[in-house]
């Protein structure tokens, strides 16, 4: 039987001051800086995983041959750990990060890391490092984003799967999303570029889907939006996801409503959370096809009075308006009582301020 990975620390591991921590929470530079260590682990064809550990953040070792710089064999995760009020630490369902990286990695045919072994990696950092893990601070949302991936690591420009991967959990501490109060965004309808199609990868997290949906990102900033709502690749009318969160509306008698995973949209976390608790909150939760037409239309008539967007990163984001062609759709309760009711619940479990009743937290220190 294979043995589960300890990811135990390296003795040589160094540390930043109080002084230079504290500096980095008060004003978190996301996806700048990061904290002091890593986890690390390799897996080779016959042998299986090994090598684990945890040690100082530093550069891989690639070279360029590596496969994964030419064919994007890569795949990833987000997500955070929270301090709670009495100092303790904790991770978001990381179970489901676990099982969608397993996921990803078959569709991206990567080797299986058991979901034990990428929480305990997960944890084993956050433990490591709880000192990267700010409080909540006034916003009460300033946490630590854990970013586990697993790339290709073999000098090959065979194009074949590889037979020897790297995985990896860095972290960087982040802030609110939305900085002086939630802002409702304004957001771009994509009608023509897709970021993936049936029989695709859309279902995984994987590099190569954000690649192919950055040229539209560029235009909605050019058009001064925030982000690119796609549509499916097929008939280019059903509305699919952001580039990097799902999507949602709240009908004005109280469904919840969002797209249903065809296999071409990310299976969110938060996405299934929020379906989980809709109900808690009198909101009956609906998975169905949403046509772009049907939507904007609902959005212009206030059949559907709030639209949010939601993901790990941002939590849930209220949209305002849609760009559509050089048509603007104005959203009737752009940061509406549902929607921020939502937000509220979420962040509640997640920083221990309500009742997790449903176990999705896990313990790190
Ligand atoms: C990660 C991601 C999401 C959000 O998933 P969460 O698990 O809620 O963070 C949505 N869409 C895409 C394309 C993603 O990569």
């Amino acid at each position: 039987m294979a043995m589960s990975l300890r990811f135990a620390s390296a003795d040589d591991l160094t540390w930043s001051s109080d002084e230079r921590i504290a500096l980095e929470h008060a004003t978190p530079r996301f996806g700048e800086v990061f904290i002091d260590h890593m986890a690390l682990a390799t897996w080779q064809a016959g042998d299986g995983w090994g090598d684990d550990a945890v040690v100082n953040y530093r550069g891989l070792d690639i070279n360029p041959g590596g496969a994964v710089l030419h064919y994007a064999q890569e795949i990833f995760e987000g997500l955070k750990a929270y301090r709670h009020a009495d100092g303790s630490v904790w991770l978001f369902r990381p179970d489901q990060n676990g099982e969608r990286f397993a996921l990803s990695a078959e569709r991206l045919a990567l080797p299986k890391l058991p979901i034990e072994d990428f929480v305990n990696a997960c944890v084993r950092l956050a433990e490591v490092d709880a000192r990267w893990v700010p409080d909540p601070g006034e916003d009460g949302e300033k946490s630590l984003y854990l970013r586990p991936f697993m790339i290709a690591n073999q000098d090959f420009l065979g194009v074949a799967p590889a037979t020897r991967v790297l995985f990896s959990v860095i972290g960087s501490p982040v802030g609110a999303y939305f900085v002086g109060g939630v802002k409702p965004v304004r957001i771009l309808v994509e009608r023509q570029q897709a970021r993936t199609a049936p029989g695709g990868t859309g279902e995984a997290k994987c590099g190569g889907n954000y690649a192919a949906s950055l040229r539209s990102q560029i235009e909605a900033q050019a058009r001064g939006c925030a982000q690119v709502l796609f549509v499916d690749a097929v008939e280019h009318r059903w509305i699919e996801e952001l580039g990097g969160m799902n999507f949602m509306a709240v009908s004005k008698d109280g469904q919840l409503i969002t797209p249903e995973l065809t296999g071409t949209i990310l299976r969110g976390i938060t996405r299934r959370s929020i379906l989980e608790v809709a109900p808690d909150l009198g909101l009956e939760p609906v998975e169905r096809k949403l046509g772009i037409d049907e939507m904007l239309d609902g959005v212009r008539s206030g059949e559907f009075p709030e639209v949010f967007a939601c993901g790990t990163a941002a939590v849930v984001t209220p949209i305002g308006s849609f760009l559509d062609g050089d048509d603007e759709v104005t959203v009737a309760e752009p940061t509406g009582k549902t929607t921020m009711e939502i937000r509220r619940r979420l962040l509640d479990i997640q920083f221990g301020r309500a009742e997790d009743t449903r176990g999705w937290l896990k313990r790190v220190c």
